[in-house]
């Protein structure tokens, strides 16, 4: 079946539903770090590549990326139709995430990216584990 939406369409769409799915799963990892007293972080700073989540005084960057969106190695799904464009499209998301990420910990930032997958109650502890050991570096540090 074809796409009913223009590629420029669908993309438009498609933008749509990425920012409602990323609200959930930032207001999921900040359950998380409530749970487990991480505190001390913004979100929506203006900071270069738009961060999720920025602990500022310790300069560190966290952002949680969706599994379809951003190319989740465990659940990375390449839809059926519109191969070529999806594949392109994805391939962007990806490429530009290195580039943030590059750029950020160039200017002194330290990056972390949380797959959506990582927020499950399973994963949960090892997921704030990698938020809480740059921040107690950095603050040892200071
Ligand atoms: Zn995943």
């Amino acid at each position: 079946m074809a796409d009913v939406f223009t590629p420029a369409k669908r993309s438009a769409v498609m933008a749509l539903i990425r920012s409602r799915g990323n609200r959930a799963t930032e207001l999921r990892l900040i359950a998380l770090m409530r749970e487990h007293g991480i505190t001390g972080w913004r979100r929506n700073a203006r900071v270069f590549g738009k961060p999720d989540f920025v602990f500022r005084r310790e300069r560190v960057a966290v952002f949680v990326d969706g599994c379809f969106w951003h190319g989740c190695p465990r659940h990375a799904t390449m839809p059926a139709n519109n191969r070529a464009f999806w594949k392109a499209k994805l391939a962007r998301n990806a490429q530009r995430d290195r580039d943030v990420s590059r750029t950020l910990r160039k200017a002194g930032w330290i990056v972390l990216r949380v797959w959506e997958c990582a927020l499950v109650r399973s994963r949960a502890g090892r997921t704030t584990a990698r938020i809480v050991r740059p921040l107690e570096g950095r603050q040892a540090t200071r």
